[in-house]
């Protein structure tokens, strides 16, 4: 059973595939003592992202015979993933955390081939990228890779007032926390001083809407990765917006020898990689990919729930960034002698090393990235821990 196949031809679903079962004539994994993971969570850098699609590996493996020159490999992938997600440009990135230094370094630099050679070491003030206060994270150090300081603000009235000549960039968080500034007053208030606007949505699929949503409401710049839901090479990501900033990013990125991007290449295997992992996300049946999602939940919560006090619940999480289910597990711990901090231990050293989250004393198992083979062994592996542990 495959759990996309609702768009699939029969052809690409019958593909070698993750998700096939058929053991691989060399076994690299073990070649090297590599632990291979089933992730019952969520898609994790560290855990290597997702497991591409079968479509994906085919755009990989059958391109992989022939040269192209990544300067009209862009341009063509760029155009159809613009065509497809109904904006004026688009280019494949090596990631979001990279769209989104591009996408800074083209809206200091613009064209300008000085400035793109001297990024991040421009003489003069530091140029300035506006964040609201809550909005920071983590991640926005690829803003500050290109030698800009991020100016924070809260509230619609400071945004403006922080405003001046030394502004390049307006960066919006889609996932944060809280807001004090909405996507539509923020966008007004970059319009209205002609400061270009970017917003970061990178775990922000599904809904699949998502990657419509955001360049229709006005934003000029946005970056969804690559190698979580859209199921494409982790190392890829999507940066789409208006024609003139993609150009300029272009500009700062591989296969040029010099940029700031240089280093964050992206090579012919990502690029039709990503634009075959677009197309299928696109094309799938997203309706039903969330009934399957339920139906693993079932599934796996009914076999727990055979041992004595075990009760579990579907809990969708509300988003924006990782908004798909998952089940959560709970028992009565005067019989069952173990925390989900616990079993969550006992899944990792196990074999296989299954890794869950537990939280508010819950034990948290994601479905959504389980192969259809893995989805029993996740249920008997969590079972047996806790029939062990029942008093
Ligand atoms: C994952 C993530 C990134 C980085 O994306 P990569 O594709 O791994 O480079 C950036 N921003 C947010 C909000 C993310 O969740």
């Amino acid at each position: 059973m495959l759990p996309f196949a609702g768009a699939l031809t029969a052809k690409a679903a019958s593909a070698v595939t993750p998700e096939a079962t058929t053991a691989p004539k060399r076994d690299f994994f073990k070649e090297l003592g590599v632990t291979p993971v089933i992730n019952a969570s969520v898609t994790m850098t560290f855990l290597s992202g997702s497991l591409m699609l079968p479509e994906v590996l085919e755009a990989i493996n059958s391109t992989s015979y022939d040269f192209a020159n990544l300067y009209e490999l862009q341009d063509k992938v760029g155009a159809k993933i613009a065509e497809m997600l109904h904006c004026e440009a688009a280019m494949v990135t090596s990631g979001a955390a990279c769209a989104m230094v591009l996408g800074t370094a083209a809206c200091i630099t613009g064209t300008d081939e000085q400035k793109i050679k001297m990024l991040p070491n421009l003489p003069g003030p530091r140029p300035e990228v506006i964040m609201q206060k809550s909005h920071r994270y983590l991640f926005d150090q690829a803003v500050l890779t290109t030698g800009a300081k991020i100016i924070e603000v809260e509230g619609a009235a400071a945004m403006a007032a922080a405003i001046n000549s030394n502004t390049v960039m307006a960066l919006f968080f889609n996932a944060a926390g809280k807001s004090s500034i909405t996507h539509e007053e923020f966008l007004k208030v970059a319009k209205a001083k002609n400061i270009p606007t970017f917003l970061d949505a990178a775990a922000d699929v599904p809904p699949v809407e998502n990657l419509f949503k955001f360049q229709k409401m006005g934003f000029d710049l946005v970056t969804f990765s690559g190698g979580k839901m859209i199921r494409g090479p982790q190392s890829a990501g999507l940066l789409f917006g208006r024609k003139d900033l993609i150009a300029a990013a272009r500009l700062n990125h591989s296969p040029h020898e010099a940029p700031i991007g240089r280093p964050m290449k992206v090579n012919k295997e990502e690029m039709f990689g990503m634009y075959a992992a677009l197309k299928a996300y696109l094309e799938r049946d997203h309706k039903k990919e969330w009934a399957d999602w339920e139906q693993r939940t079932k599934t796996i919560g009914t076999k727990l729930e055979t041992v004595p006090t075990v009760k579990t619940r579907m809990v969708v999480d509300p988003g924006p960034a990782n908004a798909f289910p998952s089940l959560f597990v709970n028992w009565d711990r005067a019989k069952i002698k173990t925390t989900p901090k616990q079993v969550v231990a006992a899944l990792k050293s196990g074999t296989p090393s299954i890794v869950a989250n537990e939280r508010d004393d819950s034990l948290i198992v994601g479905v959504v990235l389980l192969r259809p083979d893995q989805i029993d062994i996740v249920a008997n592996r969590v079972k047996a821990i806790l029939q062990q542990a029942s008093a």
